[in-house]
């Protein structure tokens, strides 16, 4: 049917028996749906909502238990898209109770006059896609069909109450609630006695309320939550004067930062703060009680590493022994099990009387009340505060969804939800989610996300109108490489580490996996708008008279944080590194490294010299804090045989010190122009000597060492093995090689790949090839050791990355060691790029990479492997795996 006439049948509203028809049907009448109608209409679609509860709402309509709140301050978790709106309501406290929030939504619905359009009551019983009519077919509980060209999910991340799944509820005679499906009636609890079962957000919040009404109250805890005070009141004088000084800057700024709410990205890691100086930023945050500022603006890696959450979660256990007297009962009350943030945190706490249901479990629910293992707890009425099947409950459960030839979304994601920018699924045309799985969704301030979802859906719906597309769907390419993706973003924080409605481990049976985007807001809304950019790339759309389009491809194909780095890096605009100099070169790099994350501490730092072949070369020795001798590894830093010292790589040197838990020795071999070749590669062989033959005044294990580099430093330390095992030793037990130059030529397709956009260039690499090595002396298998004999070399761990141009030559050198029958493993790190494994703390997903390069070292010195939790992902997850090549 043609637009025009399914614009015109669109306002004749219909119930039983016939099929509206209209170009976009929203389910839910939340805060997506009421602002998608408005701006679908505003656009001239013709849109209709279907909402299952009496009136607008969504959540807000739901969830109205005693004491329920928003957890995001209210001044920003409001609608931005209509100033007049923001200056006509204005609310009373920092976190808005839920009547509040719901006469907010009613206000917005009246102001726009949307009503007209939400048909209350319904629920979608069935939605199908008429592959020939390019349309959905939804049928309804009230008989009234609908037949809509796009089918928008506006339903919601926690609208889908999870069953109780304990035994017996059936059986009980009294009366039992839900948080998330609040009676409207007033409940009467005075004088009752009553069971809470769950302590999470909805229990913590309801408990003190319900603990006021009723005559006792038990509350049946499995696993304790963090609790923070919010310090309810008027907004934060601060916050306020922050927006109304420049409101349109401030949402601005909101919808370009991390978790959708303004605070900057903080700078500071942990292990460089002193203890006063973490308790006061703790403090402060203590007092301030907000949620966002406690989760993200303490110290850099609170979110992201194990140690600095542990830090943060220990000085929040300190405040619960501190508020509740009773050590016993402060006990049960302290989380252990998961990193703080890693579940939602509650602004509250609970003060009543406890059930620890990890020494109690549930056995069942009878007539009379609660079985625990121990005890029978007779309770006239129980409260169900146990949350959610998540993210995907609410689009799956409420009715089937089948999609192009006949496939239900139900088996789609049978294994967990697969989407596009959680936007949309292959195999489902025109059919689009907000704040979907694969999106920030709840781990952001919903508001800001769903203005930007219901923006760029409808941008699109308008975009595709003018075009004379008819249909839209994501490709199946453009949603594998979006859950790989998605995978990468999740290893960057702490949410794999523990069993939450975030990672569906809260429903029995339910796949696991990281359900929400954890990249953040601001980069999710830059790759939708280069998705776009990139004619709708990963999107294949037709239309009757136009020709097929289908940019297909993955939007993101490095690592999340090699994204932001190189992103940064690009809007510096700096000049080619090679125009300043060799001087000027070695400036920038030091200024560059001044400004990255200082290392992290290890037991001793000794700087020294040692001699070379002339005169003395300055060292810098990194001691592990576990007691010696310690086996050496001696490292050659990177920097193209021109740039660095022995302290430019301190952090991956530190790194690797504290993983491999030996002695690393980082080597200034002299550098280009001054000392061409092969000056770098003799001292390097030099300094290796030196060090093996005075191993025991280092603090080190007498006998082999190893030898690992960098870049030009995986060059030295390849061809030091190579000089070892020509020379007469000294003798070497393994070699790590990250990312090395291993060969004179360019022609690798690597070269050409990677030629410009990931910081070494390959015109930088034809200057350092320039500076330190003429033409005639290239292949001398001192600077390209893949030109020289590699037979009986030691084990070797060999690391490259997609994007570096030195990729294809370090593939190479792994080859041919393996073909001469070296033990040799390769690590080929997707999404990664030159630097990636030396720029510690700031590229996080180089961990997983780290960890195995240790591993590979520990196994070169004959020691047990040793394994530091939340490192690597203790889920299964896309962590970089070696390959194997040979043995
Ligand atoms: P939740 O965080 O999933 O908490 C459910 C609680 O019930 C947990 O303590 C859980 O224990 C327990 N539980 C679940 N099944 C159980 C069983 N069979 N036996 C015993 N205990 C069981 O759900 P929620 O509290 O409803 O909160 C969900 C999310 O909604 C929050 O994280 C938040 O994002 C949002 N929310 C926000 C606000 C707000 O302030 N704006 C308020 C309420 C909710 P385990 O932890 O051991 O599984």
């Amino acid at each position: 049917m043609p637009e025009a006439m399914v614009a015109s049948s669109a306002s004749e509203a219909t119930s039983g028996g016939t099929t509206q028809q209209v170009d976009v049907a929203v389910v839910g009448a939340g805060f997506a749906g009421l602002y998608l109608l408005h701006r679908l209409r505003k656009a001239g679609f013709t849109a209709l909502v279907l909402e299952e509860a009496g009136d607008v709402g969504g959540t807000w309509y739901w969830n109205r238990y005693p004491g329920a709140r928003c957890d995001i301050q209210t001044i920003d978790y409001s609608y931005t898209f209509d100033p007049e709106l923001e200056s006509a309501w204005k609310w009373s406290e920092k976190y808005a109770t839920q009547p509040e929030i719901l006469r907010y939504l009613g206000f917005v619905a009246d102001r726009y006059d949307l009503r007209r359009d939400i048909r209350f009551g319904t629920r979608i019983t069935q939605a199908t896609w008429d592959q020939a009519a390019e349309r959905w077919l939804l049928t309804t509980d009230t008989g009234a069909s609908v037949s809509c060209r796009s089918y928008i999910m506006a339903t919601g991340c926690l609208s889908a109450p999870k069953p109780p799944e304990i035994d017996g509820v059936k059986d009980f005679k009294g009366e039992v609630y839900f948080t998330g499906r609040w009676p409207h009636d007033e409940v009467k609890l005075a004088g009752k006695r009553v069971a809470v079962i769950g302590t999470g957000s909805s229990g913590i919040q309801s408990i003190p309320l319900i603990a006021e009404q009723a005559a006792h109250l038990t509350v049946f805890q499995r696993t304790p939550n963090f609790a923070l005070p919010a310090h309810n009141g008027a907004a934060p004088a601060d916050r306020a004067a922050l927006l109304e000084g420049d409101r349109a800057g401030y949402r601005e700024q909101a919808r370009w930062s991390l978790a959708g709410v303004p605070w900057p990205q903080q700078m500071a890691v942990s292990w460089q703060l002193s203890d006063a100086e973490r308790r006061e930023r703790f403090e402060k945050a203590w007092a301030a009680g907000d949620l966002v500022y406690i989760l993200t603006q303490l110290w850099a890696d609170q979110a992201v590493d194990v140690d600095g959450n542990a830090l943060l979660a220990e000085l929040i256990r300190e405040k619960i022994r501190a508020i509740v007297k009773d050590p016993e009962m402060a006990a049960a009350l302290s989380p252990h099990d998961h990193p703080f943030g890693a579940k939602r945190p509650c602004l509250n706490r609970p003060n009543v009387t406890l059930v620890n249901l990890r020494q109690e479990p549930i056995r069942s629910i009878t007539a009379s009340g609660i079985k625990t293992d121990k005890r029978n707890f007779d309770v006239e009425t129980i409260v169900f505060a146990t949350g959610f099947d998540a993210m995907t409950g609410a689009i799956m459960a409420v009715h089937p969804i089948t999609g192009r030839d006949g496939k239900s979304l139900s088996d789609v994601w049978a294994h967990g939800p697969q989407t596009y920018l959680g936007l949309t699924v292959a195999g489902f045309p025109n059919l689009f989610m907000i704040t979907g799985p694969g999106s920030p969704s709840v781990l952001s301030n919903m508001a800001v996300s769903i203005e930007q979802h219901a923006d760029w859906v409808v941008d699109r719906l308008i975009a595709m109108r003018e075009a004379g597309f008819t249909t839209i769907e994501a490709s199946e390419t453009a949603q594998a490489g979006w859950g790989r993706h998605m995978a990468d973003c999740s290893t960057l924080t702490l949410h794999r580490l523990a069993n939450t409605w975030y990672t569906g481990a809260n429903v029995p049976g339910k796949a696991w996996g990281v359900m929400p985007y954890t990249g953040g807001v601001g980069p999710y809304r830059s790759i939708c708008n280069e998705v776009v950019n990139g004619g709708m790339l990963g999107f294949r759309l037709t239309g009757p008279n136009v020709a097929e389009q289908c940019n297909d491809g993955e939007i993101v194909r490095l690592q999340p944080d090699v994204r932001l780095v190189l992103n940064m890096l690009a809007d510096m605009k700096l000049p080619p590194i090679e125009s300043f100099g060799s001087q000027g070169a070695r400036d920038f790099v030091a200024q560059f490294n001044a400004s990255r994350p200082v290392g992290r501490p290890v037991g001793e730092v000794v700087d020294g010299t040692l001699q070379g072949t002339d005169g003395p070369l300055r060292y810098r020795l990194y001691r592990p804090a576990t007691p010696g001798p310690h086996p050496i590894v001696v490292y050659f830093h990177g920097g193209g045989w021109v740039l660095g010292d022995e302290q430019s790589d301190d952090p991956f040197c530190r790194d690797m010190c504290r993983r491999t838990g030996m002695i690393f020795v980082s080597v200034d071999y002299r550098h280009a122009p001054e000392h061409r070749f092969p000056t770098a590669a003799e001292d390097g062989y030099a300094a290796m000597r030196w060090i093996a033959e005075h191993a025991s005044e280092l603090g080190g294990k007498p006998g082999p060492v190893m030898v690992a580099g960098w870049s030009a430093g995986g060059n030295i330390a390849a061809v030091t093995c190579q000089l070892a095992r020509d020379r007469g030793g000294p003798q070497i037990s393994g070699q790590l090689l990250v990312c090395p130059v291993t060969d004179c030529t360019f022609d690798r397709p690597s070269y050409s790949d990677n030629a410009t956009g990931y910081f070494l260039t390959r015109s930088l690499m034809y200057w350092f090839w320039d500076l330190y090595c003429s033409p005639d002396d290239r292949t001398d298998p001192r600077v390209s050791p893949l030109r020289g004999n590699v037979e009986n070399l030691p084990p070797a761990f060999v690391v490259t990355c997609e994007f570096d141009p030195l990729r294809d030559e370090g593939v190479a050198y792994a080859q041919a060691l393996a073909a001469a029958g070296v033990p040799v493993e390769q690590l080929n790190a997707r999404g990664q790029f030159h630097s990636s494994f030396t720029m510690v703390d700031v590229v996080i997903t180089g961990v997983s990479g780290r960890v195995q390069m240790a591993e590979a070292l520990r196994r070169f010195a004959g020691l047990p492997p040793e394994r530091k939790h939340g490192d690597e992902g203790v889920r299964p997850g896309p962590t970089a795996s070696p390959h194997e090549i040979a043995a």
